[in-house]
């Protein structure tokens, strides 16, 4: 693709210009999860002198302890038909993949009200082509970016995915996901038991079978992180330890972003804050449709490591129970459940003790003490796609976010995508469908 000049492409190596106690910049990211060091990555290739600003990347961020799966699978969004009425049932079950805590704070009422809006078959028809396209399109810039040296820690291995199921209405849900994927162009395949067993011969339990997605794949997601925060270091971006206290405005421009008693200067600003992006957008004219949407992931170690002798090598989902399995450097993650109960990181021993239990029953680790029991927030929007436009009431605001439980997988699409518009650059893929006032 051919690129046109852009505003901020400078022929010189990146460099930041120190002014007192205010820094220069031609970009402040707010947010160094793995969506805000992708639009850095994409950004600083493209020549721009950028700064990350982040207060707690391996602390609060959902971009480490999540479960690494990088999946074309997921081509049909969260809201979908049937959802609803499935919510309703687990809510009667402490131990349900998904918990809503009730509350009439109007921001939650207004994002449950957009979400039910879009269970339809409708939005289905028009996210799968959305989805796998862009999706795609992320794997493919995720497997150029692992190619680079210093990406070695990062783990992308081209394993596929097994989806298995044990129950007649998993069964069912599963065959319905492979005809899905089928008609939008996937590599799947469609297996029994003995052949699930045979392509993931560590499985420890009851499988009736599989859909196989030969196209997915997995990453250690804090080795990624790791990995490109080193990278867009070496590409010149500072990294501002931190948090942001304040958005300067002149007009319709945000000028400088506060952090401690530094001023970052810039002539544009990314908001990548992942779950706290609306903390940030809500001076600036836009209400942002988002909620945070609370999961767990429990890390059983390795036999090397005192724990359970598992040669697993490819992520797996179980759709009976949603939760996901996936390989990681020194033992076996298992992730799941999904709350919407606000900005509580805390680790709510109801929730964590299913998926031990699920450790135990898929892996033989029963009597294993996990390496790690860990909460994230997931950065929801409404209809299942991100954000990755810019903040229409403002000039220079661009919003990066609302990844819900594809962040992994779409962060470099959605940082080559604000690239390409903040430098005017033909966009790689269309951006409509990630548009900030799609809701409006
Ligand atoms: C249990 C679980 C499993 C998951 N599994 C997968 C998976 O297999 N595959 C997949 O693709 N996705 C998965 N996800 C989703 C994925 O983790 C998220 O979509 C992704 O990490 C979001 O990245 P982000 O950069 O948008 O946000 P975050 O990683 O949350 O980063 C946001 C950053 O903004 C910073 N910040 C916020 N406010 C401020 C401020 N005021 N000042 C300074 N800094 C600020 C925070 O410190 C944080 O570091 C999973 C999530 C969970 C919870």
């Amino acid at each position: 693709m051919t690129r046109t000049h852009t505003g901020f492409l400078s022929s010189e190596r990146p460099r930041r210009v120190e002014t007192g106690m205010s820094d220069r910049y031609d970009i402040t990211i707010i947010g160094g999860g793995i969506v805000g060091l992708s639009c850095a990555k994409t950004l600083a290739d493209a020549g721009a002198r950028v700064a990350v600003v982040d207060r707690g990347r391996y602390t609060e961020s959902a971009s480490t302890g999540n479960a690494g799966m990088i999946v074309p699978s997921h081509i049909v969004p969260l809201s979908a038909p049937g959802v609803i009425a499935k919510g309703m049932k687990w809510l009667m079950n402490p131990e349900s993949p998904l918990y809503i805590k009730p509350s009439t704070d109007p921001a939650f009422v207004k994002w449950l009200w957009a979400f039910q809006k879009h269970c339809t078959q409708a939005h289905v028809d028009h996210g799968v082509p959305v989805l796998r396209d862009s999706i795609l399109a992320s794997l493919s810039l995720l497997d150029t970016w692992c190619a680079l040296p210093g990406f070695e820690g990062a783990g992308l291995a081209h394993t596929g995915l097994l989806m298995l199921h044990h129950g007649e209405k998993a069964r069912q849900e599963n065959l319905e996901l492979a005809d899905v994927a089928e008609a939008a162009g996937l590599d799947i395949e469609r297996l029994d038991r003995d052949a699930t067993l045979e392509k993931e011969p560590a499985l420890k339990t009851d499988i009736s079978g599989s859909v196989y997605f030969r196209q997915d794949a997995r990453v250690d997601p804090e080795g990624l992180l790791r990995a490109m925060e080193a990278h867009v270091n070496e590409l010149g971006v500072s990294i501002v330890e931190g948090a942001v206290s304040k958005l300067q405005k002149k007009g319709s421009s945000v000028v400088g972003v506060q952090v401690g008693d530094r001023i970052l200067e810039s002539d544009q600003l990314v908001i990548a804050a992942g779950s706290w992006t609306p903390q940030l957008t809500k001076g600036l004219g836009t209400k942002l449709l988002l909620q945070p949407a609370k999961g767990y992931s429990v890390t059983i170690p390795s036999a090397e490591h005192g724990g359970v002798d598992t040669r697993m090598h490819m992520p797996c989902l179980v759709t009976d129970e949603k939760i996901s399995i996936t390989p990681m450097p020194g033992g076996i993650r298992f992730s799941g459940t999904l709350g919407l109960q606000g900005y509580d990181l805390s680790v709510d021993e109801r929730r964590a003790a299913p998926i031990r239990r699920h450790a135990a029953r898929y892996c033989g680790a029963e009597h294993v003490a996990p390496l790690a029991t860990w909460a994230g927030l997931r950065p929801a929007s409404p209809d299942g796609l991100p954000y990755a436009g810019r903040l229409p009431s403002m000039d220079n605001v661009w919003v990066a976010s609302g990844h819900g439980m594809l962040g992994v997988t779409m962060g470099p699409i959605t940082g080559r995508l604000i690239a390409d518009q903040i430098g005017g650059n033909e966009p790689t893929i269309d951006p409509s469908p990630f548009r900030v006032d799609r809701f409006d």
